[in-house]
């Protein structure tokens, strides 16, 4: 007996990147699974409209209140709505159109919407880590109160969530994060100090957004995924290892008290979590590559090399004393990686950017939200100026 599923009705928030791009892929391969009824971008009015007239959604929105003419005329001739503007992300994001969410904005500016459709009582498919980063503890404790799945996008969050199918009942006893180690895995300082965007920018892997592709050059990124697994799985600091992996085969893996070791693997592709998290729990057929053993025969792990990546010890600091300080370590990232990109600070001077905003920024142990908010402001400015942006 076949039994017919509704389709599930998508929001992509951040639909004109990386990550949105992969999820729309995703969704025209499974027309008769998933509808596409919000699309919102930043600035890229072009992808937007060109994914508006594919995919037909109900509503747009462009973040960037400049580009709405340009979209609004470009679509007169359909019945999309057209809004823009920072409070209309959130205004859509709290709107009865869809189901799931699929957070894919980078940065803080992902989550004000996505705590509105928690809110709301949406399903979250999250691949903005950041959101989780700077407030896991009021993200999660919403979701909890408002009984709304969240269920992780992140490739290595993905993959433990996959080992945890069938174990809830299994206390974990530590996980094991996965990190490629990114472009400059084994290069020391003395090397590091030269290194220009383009070159940054090149990940061995994955093809991702500026933002990310920095952090995972500098390892911010694994700092932000091991607050990220913090707060998905519930753990404590001393329950999550970062392990070099370079052959990204393993995505990461799950200890279980009986010493049992549970490892999700693939060939890197982020279509597959991407489409896991939107289907689940079933799995979608598909035809993307398969990873063979036989050609795959040379997985390696290593230590990661905290001198030189600094920007790990500064993470795992964050993770320790909890409070705003992950918060504050995020925002200093952030426009540190915008000035790298803009060739105003050197590769090594991030770290310095977010280290000593860390120190400077007032430490709070029980933020608020809107505490959250100003720490954020706050770290920012403090970091734009050291910077002189
Ligand atoms: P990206 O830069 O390619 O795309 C970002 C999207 O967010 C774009 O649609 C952009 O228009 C939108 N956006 C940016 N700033 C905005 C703002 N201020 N307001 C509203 N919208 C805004 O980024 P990405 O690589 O797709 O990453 C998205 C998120 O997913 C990030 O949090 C990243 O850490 C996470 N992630 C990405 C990958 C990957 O492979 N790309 C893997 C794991 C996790
Ligand atoms: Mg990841």
């Amino acid at each position: 007996m076949s039994s017919v599923s509704p389709t599930k009705r998508i929001a992509i928030f951040g639909s004109t990147g990386s990550i949105g791009t992969q999820a729309l892929e995703v969704i025209a391969a499974n027309p008769d699974k998933f509808s596409v009824e919000v699309l919102t971008c930043n600035g890229n009015d072009e992808v937007l409209i060109r994914q508006a007239l594919q995919f037909n959604p109900n509503i747009v929105v462009v973040g960037d209140e400049t580009k709405y003419k340009i979209v609004k005329e470009a679509l007169a001739s359909t019945t999309i709505k057209v809004f823009a503007g920072e409070k209309a992300l959130e205004e859509v994001a709290a709107m009865d159109v869809y189901d799931i969410m699929l957070a894919a904005i980078v940065g803080y500016a992902g989550l004000k919407p996505t705590l509105t459709a928690i809110n709301a009582g949406k399903v979250i498919a999250l691949a903005n880590k950041e959101t989780l980063v700077v407030a896991g503890d009021i993200i999660m404790q919403t979701a909890i109160e408002k009984r709304v799945p969240i269920i992780p996008v992140d490739s290595e969050h993905s993959a433990i969530f996959q080992c945890l199918v069938g174990e809830m009942r299994n206390p974990i006893e530590k996980i094991i994060l996965t990190a490629s180690g990114g472009p400059f895995l084994g290069r020391k300082t003395n090397y590091l100090v030269n290194v220009k965007r383009e070159h940054a920018l090149q990940h061995p892997n994955w093809n991702m957004g500026a933002k990310i592709s920095i952090d995972s050059a500098t390892l911010m990124n694994k700092g932000l995924e091991m607050i990220e697994a913090k707060w998905l799985f519930n753990l404590r600091p001393d329950q999550i290892q970062v392990l070099i992996h370079p052959q990204s085969i393993i995505h990461s893996m799950v200890q279980f008290e009986d010493g049992s070791i549970k490892a999700q693997m693939g060939l890197p592709d982020m279509k597959l979590p991407i489409q896991y998290a939107l289907a689940f729990p079933k799995r979608i057929k598909n035809s993307f590559p398969r990873c063979d053993f036989r050609k795959f025969n040379n997985l390696t792990f290593d230590e990661p090399d905290l001198r030189t990546f600094r920007n790990l010890v500064l993470a795992v600091e964050a993770l320790n004393k909890g409070g705003n300080l992950a918060c504050i370590m995020n925002a200093a990232n952030e426009i540190a990686v915008y000035a790298f990109l803009r060739n105003k600070i050197g590769f090594l001077e991030m770290t310095d950017v977010v280290e000593k905003t860390m120190e400077k920024v007032s430490f709070l142990p029980k933020p608020s939200l809107e505490q959250y908010y100003e720490s954020d402001g706050e770290a920012r400015s403090f970091a734009a100026d050291m910077i002189k942006l």
